[in-house]
Formats: C-alpha cells, sequence, structure tokens
C-alpha cells in the first residue's frame, strides 16, 4: 500500500514516511491510494479476536511496510494496560436498536485516547523504519483535550520527548490541573499568556523557525507533531467501527440490512474513520454527520458550499467548536481522485473562506452522508431526555450525537439498528451535564463531579478521581514570545 497526497498524485510513499511526515510538503494530507477491503473470512476471523488482534489485522491492511512483530509491539503498547475496560471501545445499548460506542475508557477520559496511545509506537517505529536516527520531539499547542491526551499517549516512549502548550485564560480548571500533574520523565508543559490563537501561531512559529531546527538537529532531535492530520492518527480509528460491528454480530444482532453510524464532529477525522470502514466492507448505510451550533458541516452537506465566514459560537460541547474541519480534504479527494480540484478548492479556503463542490461531489456526498446539528438547548436536553428514558448518562459531545439521531428518526422514519459515537464520559464535563438535569450546580469542580455521580448513581471514572489528589509538577508561564527559551530550556540544548 502506498501513500499519496490530495494535492500531489504523483506522489507515492510508505506509510512510514506518512507518519513521520504528518503533512506533505506542498501541503496536502497523505491517503491511502486505495481503500483495503475485508473478506468474509476476514469478518468472520475478526469475530474471535479480542480488540488489540483486530487492530493489528486492520492497521497492517493499511500499514504494509511494518512487519507483523512492529505491528504486535504498537497494538499491544496502545491496548494492554491503558484502558479501564477489557474492550477499549465497548458497546452500550440503549432500547432495542440503538448501541453506544463508549470511546472514553482510556486514560484521558475521551475517544481520541484510542489514537493517541498508539501514535507514539507508530510514530517511534516508522522513525526507526525509515532509518531517522533522531530523537523526535512533538510540539503541541492545545486548547485543551488533545494535551492531555497526547502526554498520556508519548509519556515515557523511548526516542520522544513532548512539550505542550496551553493558553492561560483558554482551558478549565481541571483541564489545567490534568495537564500540570502530568507523570512521566519526557514531558514538559508550559502556559502561555494569551488564548488558545496565541498559542498556536506561537508553537507553528517554533515549527518553521530554522535558528531552533538547527539547535534541535545538532543534539541528534527533529520536531514531529500529534495532531489529528497525521494518518497514524486516522487508521487506528478505523479498528473501533469495524470492532463495533463485529461485536454486534457476535451478540446476535441481526445487522443484515446494514447499520447507520453517527457521529459528533468538529474536525471530521472520527466520521472519515467510519467512511474507511464502510469502504473496508462493514454494512453501513448512512454516516450521519451530527454538528453543534457552529454546524458549517451541516450545510455544507445540504448545500455544496463551504463556508466559514460564519459566527462563531462557544458551546457546551467545546471540543467541537470549529471552523474548519481539516480532514474534510481527505474525503474529497476520496470523491473525486482528483488533486488538482482539491487543490484548487484549498485554495479558495484560504483566499476567501468558502468553497462550493460540483454537482457530481454534491450527489455523491449526499449518497453517503446525511447531517444536522443540535443547538444549545436542543444538546441539553437530551441529556436530560436519554437519561429519563434509558437510564443512561451522556456528555454534552455524545449528546449532539444523539439529539440529531432523534431527529433524523423522527424525520425519515429509518428503523435501521444504530451506532453513535460516544466520544466523552459524562464527567469530563459536569458542570454542563448537571445543568442539564436540572440539578445544583456546584462552583468547584470536584464539587459537581461529586455531586453528578451522587445524583445518578454512577462511578467517578478512575483518571478524574485520582486528580483531587494529583500534585502539580508544572506551573511556568510564558510570554507568547518566549516559547523559543521553553523549547530549549525543556530540551537541555
Ligand atoms: C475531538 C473531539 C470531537 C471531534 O472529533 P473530530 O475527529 O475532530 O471530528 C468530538 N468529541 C470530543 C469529546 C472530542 O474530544
Amino acid at each position: 500500500m502506498k501513500y499519496t497526497s490530495t494535492r500531489d498524485s504523483k506522489l507515492k510513499v510508505e506509510s512510514s514516511f506518512a507518519i513521520l511526515n504528518g503533512i506533505s510538503k506542498e501541503g496536502g494530507l497523505f491517503v491511502p491510494e486505495s481503500i483495503p477491503a475485508l473478506s468474509k473470512e476476514d469478518f468472520e476471523n475478526l469475530k474471535a479476536m479480542p480488540y488489540k488482534e483486530r487492530a493489528a489485522f486492520i492497521l497492517s491492511k493499511y500499514l504494509t511496510d511494518f512487519s507483523k512483530e512492529d505491528m504486535e509491539y504498537c497494538t499491544n503498547g496502545a491496548y494492554i494496560g491503558s484502558f479501564d475496560d477489557e474492550n477499549p471501545a465497548p458497546i452500550a445499548q440503549l432500547g432495542s436498536n440503538i448501541n453506544i460506542l463508549e470511546l472514553w475508557h482510556g486514560p484521558t477520559c475521551a475517544f481520541k485516547d484510542l489514537a493517541l496511545q498508539i501514535l507514539p509506537f507508530l510514530l517511534t517505529t516508522s522513525s526507526k523504519m525509515q532509518k531517522n536516527d533522531k530523537k523526535t520531539v512533538i510540539l503541541v499547542a492545545t486548547s485543551g483535550d488533545t494535551g492531555k491526551a497526547a502526554l498520556e499517549g508519548f509519556k515515557d516512549v523511548p526516542g520522544t520527548e513532548i512539550i505542550v502548550f496551553y493558553p492561560c485564560d483558554g482551558v478549565s480548571p481541571m483541564q489545567k490541573l490534568q495537564m500540570n500533574s502530568q507523570k512521566g520523565e519526557n514531558v514538559h508543559v508550559y502556559a502561555v499568556k494569551g488564548n488558545f490563537d496565541d498559542a498556536q501561531s506561537a508553537v507553528k512559529k517554533i515549527f518553521t523557525d530554522n535558528a531552533i531546527k538547527e539547535a534541535l538537529n545538532k543534539n541528534g532531535m527533529q520536531f514531529s507533531s500529534a495532531n489529528s492530520i497525521n494518518f497514524g492518527r486516522l487508521a487506528p480509528q478505523i479498528v473501533y467501527y469495524i470492532s463495533a460491528y463485529v461485536d454486534l454480530l457476535n451478540k446476535g444482532d441481526d445487522l443484515s440490512g446494514g447499520f447507520n453510524v453517527v457521529v459528533p464532529t468538529g474536525n471530521f477525522g472520527n466520521i472519515l474513520a467510519a467512511y474507511y470502514a464502510k469502504m473496508m466492507g462493514a454494512p453501513i448505510k448512512k454516516l450521519i454527520c451530527a454538528s453543534n451550533s457552529n454546524n458549517v458541516l451541516t450545510d455544507f452537506i445540504n448545500t455544496g458550499v463551504y463556508n466559514k465566514n460564519r459566527d462563531f459560537y462557544t458551546t457546551v460541547s467545546p471540543s467541537m467548536d470549529i471552523l474548519i474541519s481539516s480532514n474534510l480534504e481527505r474525503m474529497l479527494y476520496h470523491l473525486c481522485d482528483d488533486d488538482k480540484y482539491i487543490a484548487s478548492l484549498q485554495n479558495e479556503l484560504l483566499n476567501q473562506g468558502k468553497y462550493e463542490i460540483n454537482d457530481e461531489m454534491k450527489r455523491k456526498l449526499k449518497d453517503v452522508f446525511y447531517a444536522d446539528f443540535c443547538n444549545e438547548e436542543e444538546t441539553l436536553k437530551t441529556i436530560k431526555e436519554t437519561y429519563e428514558e434509558y437510564g443512561y448518562l451522556c456528555d454534552t459531545h455524545t449528546a449532539v450525537a444523539v439529539g440529531v439521531y432523534n431527529k433524523y428518526k423522527a424525520k425519515t422514519g429509518d428503523k435501521t439498528p444504530v451506532v453513535i459515537a460516544s466520544t466523552a464520559s459524562p464527567y469530563k464535563f459536569s458542570k454542563s451535564v448537571l445543568s442539564a438535569l436540572g440539578a445544583k450546580i456546584e462552583d468547584d469542580e470536584f464539587a459537581a463531579v461529586e455531586e453528578l455521580s451522587a445524583l445518578t448513581n454512577t462511578t467517578v471514572p478512575k483518571p478524574i478521581a485520582e486528580l483531587y489528589s494529583a500534585k502539580v509538577r508544572f506551573s511556568e508561564i510564558y510570554e507568547k514570545q518566549d516559547l523559543y527559551s521553553a523549547v530549549k530550556s525543556a530540551l537541555k540544548i
């Protein structure tokens, strides 16, 4: 399997090159030349495997330059011992044909763990395969969840250092404590004065600063990135959709008529993984794209016009507050296979903030996807109603997906079984969930966690309970123009 770029299809590289480099040099994203198909027999075999073996089997179809031993090293490293359930992606059932795929049993209680637990192994293995003897330095600017998940993934991974910058004023007290108390010998966490944009642009500057690159090079190091445009983050997400299908078959569900998948979407990574699962042979009918009030994707799928020139809303589902969904570029490439066309669309997005796809693309997109959104009121109402009807507590992001599914069913009457991706533990967003339930809202984060546990008689996840007594290890605050010295001090160069 070779990888090409969405903006230059003449390019052909190995998966290890794509993972090590993250992004293609002309700015395109790496995509597999074709999507591998699973046979009936493959699906039969998958039924008997635990999650980590399913992961190794499915990832081997994409990362064909990895040896069997390399792949097992990666999947065992990621999926043994880091999740609170033997199955890292278990399913909860609501009523007869609603299945909630719980993707938050990892160390940070959000779905990004499924990919960020394995990415460090994929990256260091890729580095070896590419005969790169430099230490990999991961730089992350985070608005909250990605930073913690990346820290947990990269902590104490040989051959790596990870440096996370978060905006002083831009993360919740819980998120701040999660990062500042991070354990590990190779982790470095700094607050940056300002908001997320300040932190992000300062980090981008470091990535391209020749003086610091030279300093790293002299010390046998190089920068890399752990954000979601890396194919090494996307591929592991395909696994849990296939695994969910196989688990439902094992349970005896009748999926002969296929099933729908609903994904609460921000950067379009998670739902794109579901598309790959469909193309590999999982009998997925509709992919339902659920957005919050930042509904740029709802409009795009329904009209074919992508327009980011609109108001930005800060919502109760912050991880979906995004106006530029970077992974959409991959989806569009797969629908047209035309690198020039994709490059021209991305250029329009850069220059005018909008583009419109042609009629054929609009038709293809609508064949596969259905899109709708939930506003704030609908999201909170869905948490309350789902809890009252099924006794099931969902977080604000998952609630967007459940709410959109309810609207879809009311509108279309489609009774096809459904898998709804649940992307975070409700305890990560205790205050919003409490307010949705109409309960007393505590000012203090931990008091809110306790209140939610008492009210719903559910257990606080261990990673959140452990934070109560967590020791702060990192407390340095930098001005955004001084991140260079933060990096130097972290790396002792
Ligand atoms: C990142 C995130 C999302 C959005 O996922 P994308 O892959 O960016 O579409 C949804 N929910 C939660 C909790 C997240 O952390």
